[in-house]
């Protein structure tokens, strides 16, 4: 059934590809994207694609203009803070007029420090209505791969932000093709044919190579021939910049460099691939960005970035730096990740230990908590290790309404009660709302194994929901024991329980910090098989739970659960 929500994002991308498209959306791209994450119309395509062509019409109809609107209109429709931040005021901007980008390299899963970099362009573009694409950097093919592309696509979009446009670095690659050549005329750039070891042993020593002489018909000759004759690592485009200055970055830059690498859009097409420094300042003039953020390590870049759109006579964005953002415990490297994957210390990009954004979804991580998470650190320059437990605090305030309350018990202990008088009893699901569920009961039930070893005969407790009970005799297989009344008694401790009749098995996994001291922690992922009641049951996945008196998780399955926190 094709409902209101699938027409709405049918009309979102069918609005981004027109715009993409000079105002026309190809029914046929919007059908592909929409399929991609509606996967439950591969056998209904024709349903889907009566659908698309019909949206697709009525968005190639209206004006360009009105295109823009309506794209706008979902930018604040979906978003839910916005505006209302914290971020300091941006210089030398017309309003209405800012163009913001995120430029993430296809080669990982997003993870917490780029979900700060995303959110800061789309908090901007909102207080300033204006636009923000997403430009996925993509010219280094060996580390690049197609699955990342979805992924980082999906994992903004959980993330709540709508880009404006959806592009490639490599889309352009003929574009960047023409300015080298363009530097090559004007004599800013050289082939350098020097061995990698010799071009860094000239930079350490500020000495420059014999290449720096040649002609511009013999660098235009050596251009060509990285296309066809020279092999991987024996040439390179290097930028003339200064072989003395302090700065290293400006040591005469690789601009272009050969790789047979596979790229995952572009296959084999094309061999020489341009370096970051050059795809990014190139990218952001073309695409029209106003102000591009980055964070701070690429601050010695700036001046390299700068330096080329001059030599090109090119528009030259605002650079803004950030502060990079990591948790505390938790690596971002990606040499560090796929390591501790390789080894089986971690399951994979999503295990719950991890900062990307697909482990703290598994988690019950919610996207606005991360949102207003980042805004809360500011916009310092200062790197940030965050510890956990800040998000944690955020994070608890949003989900905790929407947090079904369950009894469960980590380390069962069995206890008999008699006398209880009645055989059904209500639980309540919320705090704040009169929703409640039928348990039944009977004699025997399970508590906690800590409460349960501090029972003393003769000792009262209250049961959550029962009553209070008196302890009668304690064997090491069962405590038995009598109901007593139900009056409320703030002296007697109240505990939770489940009972016999209505047990359901649970896995819960407890994700802890991966490393400590820079050491991995043996013990960062515990996991527990308790009892829990069998309305876990009648949860939807991706659920929350607050297991009472033990926190927060997130329902995985039937059978497992992942602890989100306290
Ligand atoms: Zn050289």
């Amino acid at each position: 059934m094709i409902d209101d929500e699938l027409r709405e994002n049918i009309k979102k991308i069918a609005l981004q590809n027109a715009i993409k498209y000079n105002g026309k959306a190809s029914s046929k791209i919007v059908l592909t994207r929409t399929l991609a994450t509606n996967l439950e119309f591969k056998n209904k395509i024709n349903e889907l694609r009566t659908e698309v062509d019909k949206i697709v019409r009525e968005i190639n109809n209206i004006t360009r203009n009105e295109q823009n609107a309506e794209i706008q209109k979902y930018r604040i429709v979906t978003n839910v803070i916005k505006s209302n931040t914290k971020l300091p005021p941006l210089k030398n901007l017309i309003h209405g007029k800012l163009k913001t980008r995120f430029s993430p390299e296809p080669n990982g899963y997003l993870h917490i420090g780029h979900a700060k970099a995303a959110i800061i362009n789309d908090e901007y573009t909102s207080m300033y209505n204006g636009e923000i694409i997403l430009r996925i950097d993509d010219t280094n093919p060996i580390n690049e791969k197609l699955e990342y592309y979805n992924a980082i696509e999906e994992d903004l979009k959980w993330l709540n932000i709508e880009f404006n446009n959806v592009k490639n670095s490599s889309d352009d690659i003929e574009l960047m093709y023409e300015r080298c050549k363009q530097l090559i005329r004007s004599d800013a750039a050289y082939v350098c044919t020097c061995q990698r070891e010799i071009i860094q042993t000239n930079r350490y020593k500020k000495k420059s190579c014999g290449c720096r002489t040649n002609t511009e018909e013999q660098n235009y000759k050596k251009w060509n021939f990285m296309f066809n004759k020279y092999k991987t690592g024996e040439a390179i485009i290097r930028f003339r910049g200064d072989m003395e200055s302090n700065n290293t970055v400006m040591r005469d830059p690789v601009l272009f460099r050969i790789s047979d690498g596979y790229h995952p859009i572009l296959k084999t097409k094309y061999r020489v691939w341009p370096s970051y420094d050059f795809a990014v300042a190139i990218e952001d003039s073309l695409d029209g960005i106003t102000h591009a953020f980055r964070s701070k390590e690429y601050e010695l870049r700036n001046e390299l970035y700068y330096k080329i759109l001059n030599s090109l006579k090119m528009r030259k964005p605002e650079i803004l730096e950030f502060s990079r953002l990591e948790l505390k415990g938790i690596p971002v490297s990606k040499r560090k990740i796929k390591s501790l994957i390789e080894s089986k210390k971690i399951s994979g990009y999503d295990d719950p230990r991890l900062s990307t954004l697909r482990s703290m979804k598994r988690r019950g991580i919610v996207p606005i908590s991360i949102r207003k998470f980042i805004l809360s650190l500011g916009f310092t320059k200062s790197n940030t290790l965050a510890p956990f437990d800040v998000l944690e605090s955020i994070n608890r305030k949003i989900i905790d309404p929407n947090s079904i309350r369950l009894h469960m018990v980590k380390k069962p202990k069995k206890i008999n009660i008699i006398k209880i008088p009645f055989k059904k009893i209500h639980l309540h699901n919320y705090p704040s709302t009169n929703k409640k569920r039928l348990v039944t009961i009977h004699e025997n039930f399970y508590l906690e194994y800590e409460d349960a070893i501090k029972l003393k005969i003769n000792s009262k407790i209250r049961l959550i929901g029962i009553g209070n009970i008196n302890i009668i005799k304690i064997e090491s297989d069962c405590i038995y024991s009598e109901f007593i009344d139900d009056v409320l008694d703030n002296s007697i401790k109240k505990i939770q329980w489940v009972s016999e009749n209505a047990i359901h098995k649970l896995k819960i996994t407890i994700p802890k910090e991966i490393f400590i001291n820079d050491k991995f922690n043996e013990d960062s992922l515990v996991e527990i098989s308790s009892y829990t009641e069998t309305h876990y049951l009648k949860l939807n996945k991706n659920d929350m739970i607050q297991f009472v008196r033990f926190g927060y998780c997130r329902k995985d399955s039937d059978e497992h659960a992942i602890y989100c926190h306290k």
